[in-house]
C-alpha cells in the first residue's frame, strides 16, 4: 500500500528505526493468529507499527507511548491520515514515568533499549493472564551475537544491556520466552500456568 510506503521511506530519510518487513509482517500475523485485540507499544516513532498493527482488524486498539515530540506529532499525523484515530491512542511522555490504566493483551516493548528490563517490570502489570509481551531489536543488527562487530563505547554499552536483558527473561520465574528471528530477532514472553 502506498501510504505504507511512504512512512517506510521516511524513516529511512530520517534514520528512525521502525520495524523492519519481516519482522514487522510476524508480528501482525502473530496478532491475528491468537486473536489479540488490545495492544500496548511502548516507543510508536511515526506510528508505523502502531498502525500496522491496529490494521490487521477493525476491533483492535492500540495505545502506544512516544517521549519524542516531533515523532509524536509525526505519528499522529500519519494515524490520522489512515483514519485510525479513533483506535490509536498516542502518548506523548517518557514511558519510565508513564501510569497506564487498563490490561492489554499484548505488550510491545520497541523504546530505548537500555530500559527494557524496567519496562518489562513496570508493564507486567497492565497484561492480562493471557496476555504476551513482545520486545524488538534483541539482536541488535548481530553485535549481541558477534561481539567483534561493536565499534563503540555506546554500542558496546547498549549490547551489554541486551544481553542482561535476555539474561533476564531466561532466568525470569514469571514467564517463559521464546525468541524468533525475525527482524533484528524479537522474544515472545509468556506468563507460566497458562
Ligand atoms: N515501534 C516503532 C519504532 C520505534 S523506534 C515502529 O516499528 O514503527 C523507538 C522509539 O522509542 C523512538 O522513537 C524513541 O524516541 C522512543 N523511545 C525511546 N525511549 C523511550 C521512552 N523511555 N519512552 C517513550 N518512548 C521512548
Ligand atoms: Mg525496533
Amino acid at each position: 500500500m502506498k501510504m505504507f510506503k511512504e512512512m517506510e521511506v521516511y524513516a529511512k530519510e530520517k534514520n528512525i528505526p521502525i520495524m523492519q518487513l519481516d519482522g514487522i509482517n510476524y508480528l501482525c500475523n502473530y496478532i491475528k493468529e491468537n486473536n489479540i485485540k488490545k495492544i500496548l507499544e511502548i516507543g510508536s516513532a511515526i506510528g508505523y507499527s502502531a498502525i500496522c498493527m491496529a490494521s490487521v482488524n477493525d476491533d483492535i486498539e492500540v495505545t502506544t507511548i512516544e517521549r519524542d515530540k516531533d515523532r509524536y506529532e509525526v505519528a499522529l499525523s500519519n494515524i490520522r491520515k489512515f483514519k485510525l484515530d479513533k483506535r490509536i491512542r498516542v502518548i506523548n511522555e517518557d514511558a519510565i514515568n508513564c501510569e497506564i490504566e487498563g490490561l492489554f493483551d499484548l505488550i510491545f516493548i520497541d523504546a530505548s533499549k537500555g530500559h527494557n528490563i524496567d519496562f518489562f517490570q513496570k508493564y507486567k502489570n497492565n497484561l492480562e493472564d493471557k496476555g504476551v509481551i513482545i520486545t524488538d531489536n534483541l539482536s541488535f543488527h548481530g553485535l549481541v551475537e558477534d561481539e567483534s562487530l561493536i565499534k563503540t563505547k555506546n554500542q558496546r554499552g547498549l549490547v551489554n544491556k541486551i544481553k542482561k536483558y535476555i539474561d533476564f527473561l531466561d532466568n525470569n520465574k514469571e514467564f517463559t520466552t521464546k525468541y524468533i528471528l525475525v527482524g533484528d530477532k524479537i522474544s515472545i514472553s509468556y506468563r507460566n500456568n497458562n
